[in-house]
C-alpha cells in the first residue's frame, strides 16, 4: 500500500486538475519516489489519454487489478476499464464501491505516494475517499481568477469538514509564457491563489504557467515532464513536487506530535498526553479563550474577536476529537464548536513549568 494518500481536487472542471495530477506524479517519480496515480475522475477519466494508455489492467492471482506502468508511474483509471464512448451514470453507492475497489482491490505494491485525481466539485467521491482511507493531505488546483478561487475555497472547506488536511494550493495557468520570446504575460493577473492560500492559512505550493506545450504534450500522450524534461514548465512541476514532499514531511511531523490521550481530569482542566510521553494540563476556560477559529480571531489581522466576558467562568468541553492528523476539535458547553486547535500550537501552549522555562 501507499505511505501517503494525496487527493488532487478542484472546485470546478477545466482548471487543469488532471494535467497537474499527471505531471506532478511524473515529477515525483523523477525525484526518485515510487508513485501511483489513481484516476478517480470517473465522470471524465482523461488520464489514460494523457499517458497514451490503451491496454486493460490485468488481474493477479489474488484477483486484484494490476495497475499499468508507464514512465515509472503506476496507473489505474476507470477509463482503462470502460469501452470507448461508454457512458456511465454514477450514483453514490456505486462510486463508493469503485473507490473501494481502486484503493483496496488494486495491487499497488509499495508506494511512497498515491495521487488520486478526484472529479471536480465537492461531492460523493471526495467523501467516499475520506471515509475509506487516512489522507495525508489534499492538493487543490485553481486558476488565478476570482471565480475559480472561490470554488477552490469551497473545496478546501469540504476537506476541513471531513477533517482531512490540505497540503497546499497549486495555481495553474498562472501566466502566459510566450514560446517564442519567453516573455511572461499576466493575462489573468496571477498571484490570486497565493493570496487565497495566505488568507486560509494553507501552504502555497507554486504556480504553473499557461504553455501551449503542456496541452500539446498531454494530447499526444506523453506529458511535458517526460516529453520536455528540461523545459521551464517541467521545472515548475518539479519545484511543486519538491514543495509537496516538504509539506508531506511536515504533515507527518505533525502526526508524530499527535496526542495519545485527550481527557478531562476534572471540571476545569483538560489533559493531553503526547506521543513522546509529555503531559499537558490546560485550564479549560483558558483554552476556550484561545480558540483559533475565524469567529474568534480575525483571519486577516490576527485581532481577537472573542469577548472574554462572554465566556462563562465554568465553560467546559463537552466533546473532544482528534481532527485528521493535525488538531483537536473541541465542542464547548457554551455552544461554541468551530475551534480546531492544531497539535503544534497546543503543544506550544503547554502551561507546565518545564515548557514555560523553554519559552
Ligand atoms: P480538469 O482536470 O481540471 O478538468 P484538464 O487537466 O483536463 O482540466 O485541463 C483542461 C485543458 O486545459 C486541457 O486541454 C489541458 O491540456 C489544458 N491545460 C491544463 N493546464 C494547462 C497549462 N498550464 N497550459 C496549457 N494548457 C493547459
Amino acid at each position: 500500500m501507499a505511505k501517503h494518500f494525496i487527493p488532487i481536487a478542484s472546485g470546478k472542471g477545466g482548471v487543469g486538475k488532471s494535467t497537474v495530477s499527471v505531471n506532478l506524479a511524473l515529477a515525483l517519480t523523477r525525484l526518485g519516489a515510487r508513485v501511483g496515480l489513481m484516476d478517480a475522475d470517473v465522470y471524465g477519466p482523461s488520464i489514460p489519454t494523457m499517458l497514451g494508455l490503451t491496454a486493460q489492467p490485468g488481474v493477479d492471482a489474488q484477483r486484484r487489478l494490476t495497475p499499468l506502468t508507464v514512465h515509472g508511474l503506476q496507473v489505474i483509471s476507470m477509463g482503462l476499464l470502460m469501452k470507448p464512448g461508454e457512458a456511465t451514470i454514477w450514483r453514490g453507492p456505486m462510486l463508493h464501491k469503485t473507490m473501494e475497489q481502486f484503493l483496496k482491490g488494486v495491487a499497488w505494491g509499495d508506494l511512497d505516494y498515491l495521487l488520486v485525481d478526484l472529479p471536480p466539485g465537492t461531492g460523493d467521491v471526495q467523501l467516499s475517499l475520506c471515509q475509506l482511507i487516512s489522507i495525508t493531505g489534499a492538493v487543490i488546483v485553481s486558476t488565478p481568477q476570482d471565480v475559480a478561487l472561490n470554488v477552490a475555497q469551497r473545496a478546501i472547506a469540504m476537506f476541513a469538514k471531513v477533517k482531512a488536511p490540505v497540503l497546499g494550493i497549486v495555481e495553474n495557468m498562472s501566466y502566459y509564457l510566450c514560446p517564442h520570446c519567453g516573455q511572461r504575460e499576466e493575462i489573468f493577473g496571477s498571484g490570486g491563489a497565493r493570496q487565497t492560500a495566505e488568507q486560509l492559512h494553507v501552504p502555497f505550493l507554486g504556480e504553473i504557467p499557461l504553455i501551449t506545450a503542456i496541452r500539446e504534450t498531454s494530447d499526444a500522450g506523453t506529458p511535458l515532464v517526460v516529453a520536455a524534461p528540461d523545459s521551464v514548465g517541467t521545472q515548475a512541476f518539479v519545484a511543486i513536487a519538491e514543495e509537496l514532499v516538504r509539506q508531506v514531511h511536515q504533515q507527518a511531523g505533525a502526526g508524530a506530535l499527535a496526542p495519545t490521550e485527550i481527557s478531562r481530569t476534572n471540571a476545569s482542566h483538560i489533559k493531553i498526553v503526547w506521543q513522546d510521553g509529555h503531559e499537558s494540563m490546560y485550564p479549560a476556560r483558558e483554552l476556550r479563550l484561545q480558540c483559533p477559529c475565524a469567529g474568534c480571531v480575525d483571519e486577516m489581522t490576527g485581532h481577537v474577536r472573542l469577548v472574554a466576558t462572554s465566556v462563562p467562568a465554568d465553560v467546559q468541553p463537552v466533546k473532544m476529537d482528534v481532527a485528521g492528523r493535525y488538531g483537536v476539535a473541541i465542542v464547548w458547553s457554551d455552544g461554541h464548536r468551530t475551534g480546531i486547535y492544531a497539535f503544534d500550537r497546543l503543544r506550544a501552549m503547554c502551561p507546565c513549568k518545564a515548557c514555560e522555562v523553554r519559552r
